[in-house]
């Protein structure tokens, strides 16, 4: 009973330090690409009306950024908050590991690569409308 053993045992500590060094290098690769950005919006106005026009500039960025990125931003901080729990690493779907090299590709992954095939697959097929279940296999077995 003593020894308390994290959920997410799989990982090694140096495989989630890792890991974290990943998440943490895309967040400030993505906030610097952001700010950057900003920055270029607050140079090309004129000097004496920057600080009244900072909040206006501040929306307008806000809303430039409501883009792919900053959702994927969104997603990554997520990721960071999870990383310290112990259910990052396990499968939302199934509760099963997601292995390392899945990870490592992907650290916001969220679902094993058996339940993520298994929901693009429903995607696809609810795009598609009704299909058989055999035909998705045919599909994932091809590629
Ligand atoms: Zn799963």
């Amino acid at each position: 009973m003593g020894t308390s053993r994290r959920m997410n045992g799989h990982l090694s500590t140096k495989h989630l330090a890792e890991l974290k060094d990943k998440v943490m290098a895309e967040v400030e690769r993505i906030e610097n690409k952001l700010l950057s950005e900003q920055l270029m919006v607050v140079n090309q106005t004129s000097g004496d009306e920057v600080d009244s026009a900072n909040d206006e500039i501040i929306k307008h960025a806000e809303l430039r950024f409501a883009t792919r990125e900053s959702l994927y931003l969104k997603k990554l901080k997520k990721t960071q908050k999870h990383m310290d729990s112990e259910e990052y690493g396990l499968c939302d779907d199934c509760g099963s590991a997601i292995s390392f090299q899945r990870l490592k590709a992907r650290p916001t992954s969220t679902m094993c690569i058996t339940c993520k095939e298994e929901s693009e697959r429903d995607e696809l097929q609810s795009f598609h409308g009704r299909q058989s279940k055999s035909l998705g296999k045919t599909i994932s077995l091809s590629k």
